[in-house]
């Protein structure tokens, strides 16, 4: 009975932007809204209307977004592209009576372009449906006022937050499949902001990118993880740390000498080090980049494709890389064991790392049903909430131990 679920005032008092072209959807989805306890609506009924409505509304920014897929003159597919544009950050719900299948492409899709995609709702729609998304979303942002209202950093604010120090790390266990044991961590970059607490990577990284920022920041990130990573491997923890690159830093032809130097300065061994790159980035720069990818593959440093199965790479492209890692976009992961088309991209992925001889990471591995799915599909290592969440270094040692214990004494179910 959807009567009784009840949504939190949080989740009642967000700013919703409705868009579609069939009026009667509209004002259906609008008298939906009002009867779960929203106030704040704004209907559209095309894609630039919506985009007007976005623009003028950037200093109280629309949080939630429902939109239709199918719509004369731009259509949601390219709507999509104008927000990644614009950084849009609201979170998004997509309604369409389209296949499945292409409603499915379409969430890659605005994973791709990294935007906070909710949920899929197929035409008709009923309460129920809408429901079902709007739970989830009050189940990816627990309790964090803040998350809604996630705004941009400024590129003054990330200026001068280069200056005094306000990057941290946080670190993702990565654990090995034939094992359990843990054999090292993503490193995480988070934004300490005097006033606004610990503000995630969707809120600068791409405005470092659009401002020159971008090296600084890499900079400033990798030699943290160097440091904890140099003071890991004194304390006898040898483990393989994966920093993330933007495509933008490998326009700089001395970042291989610069990486070098600050793993040999922080006494890391580079073969423990890893560099992920974003799949669908890319190959979309492969050209311009290859000389410094290369280059850093001959340093020693390992390379691994990061979000792989939201780009568009082929075999024979990835051959020509010298990738020794591939990671399994979370897309394919989280919720795989309930979707056929998800488990066979799984399952292609993992043959085609196989078949390059790369290391295959399962990222965003959530549920029971997700670890037994990838530990039953031939990925050698897996990350996700399941194993832990991302910590700060010295929470992540803390945790290591527990986990190790729990490994030595057979036990290797997730620790919360
Ligand atoms: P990514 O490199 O694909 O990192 C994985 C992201 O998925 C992280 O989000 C992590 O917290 C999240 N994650 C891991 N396991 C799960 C899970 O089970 N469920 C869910 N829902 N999420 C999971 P985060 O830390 O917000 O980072 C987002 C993206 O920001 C990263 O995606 C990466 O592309 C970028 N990023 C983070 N740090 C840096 C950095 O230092 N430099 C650059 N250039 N990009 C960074
Ligand atoms: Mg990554
Ligand atoms: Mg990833």
């Amino acid at each position: 009975m959807t009567e009784k679920i009840i949504l939190p005032n949080i989740i009642k008092s967000l700013r919703v932007l409705l868009i579609d072209d069939d009026i009667f959807m509209l004002n259906l989805l609008e008298e939906m809204l009002k009867s779960l306890g929203f106030t704040d609506i704004t209907t559209a009924s095309e894609g630039r209307g919506a985009l007007a409505i976005i623009d003028n509304t950037h200093l109280r920014p629309m949080q939630l977004l429902i939109c239709d897929l199918k719509m004369p003159g731009m259509d949601g597919i390219e709507f999509f592209r104008h927000l990644a544009a614009r950084r849009f950050c609201g979170w998004m719900i997509v309604s369409s009576g389209s296949d499945p299948r292409i409603l499915k492409t379409v969430g890659n899709l605005l994973q791709a372009h990294h935007l906070r995609f909710l949920d899929i709702m197929q035409k008709p729609i009923r309460t129920s449906d809408l429901l079902s998304a709007l739970t989830k979303l009050k189940d990816s942002v627990p309790n964090a006022t803040n998350s809604f209202d996630l705004q941009m950093l400024s590129p003054a604010e990330i200026k001068t937050g280069l200056i005094e120090d306000h990057v941290e790390t946080y670190f993702q266990p990565q654990i090995s499949l034939s094992d359990g044991k843990i054999t090292g961590a993503e490193c995480l970059a988070r934004w300490r902001h005097p006033t606004k607490g610990l503000v995630p990577p969707v809120a600068f990284i791409s405005v470092a990118e659009e401002h020159d920022l971008i090296d600084d920041l890499t900079m400033a990130v990798f030699r943290k993880a160097m440091q904890c990573q140099g003071e890991w491997t004194r304390q006898g923890h040898e483990l393989k740390i994966s920093v993330n690159l933007s495509m933008n830093n490998l326009e700089r032809l001395d970042l291989p000498e610069q990486f070098a130097d600050i793993t040999r300065e922080e006494g890391v061994s580079i073969r423990n080090v890893m560099l992920e790159m974003t799949e669908s980035r890319l190959m979309s720069n492969l050209a311009a980049s290859l000389e410094i990818i290369t280059r850093l593959r001959l340093k020693g440093f390992g390379l691994s494709v990061d979000d792989f199965g939201t780009g568009y790479s082929s075999m024979e492209k990835l051959n020509l890389l010298p990738f020794n890692e591939l990671k399994v976009d979370r897309a394919f992961v989280f919720g795989a064991a309930g979707d056929a088309a998800a488990r066979a991209i799984l399952d292609l992925s993992v043959q085609m790392g196989r078949a390059l001889d790369m290391r295959i990471v399962a990222e965003g591995a959530e549920t029971q049903e997700d670890w037994d799915l990838v530990t039953a599909s031939g990925c050698d290592e897996m990350q996700g909430y399941i194993i832990a969440k991302p910590m700060p270094a010295n929470e992540f040692m803390y945790w290591k131990k527990h986990w190790d214990a729990s490994v030595r004494d057979g036990v290797i179910t997730p620790l919360h």
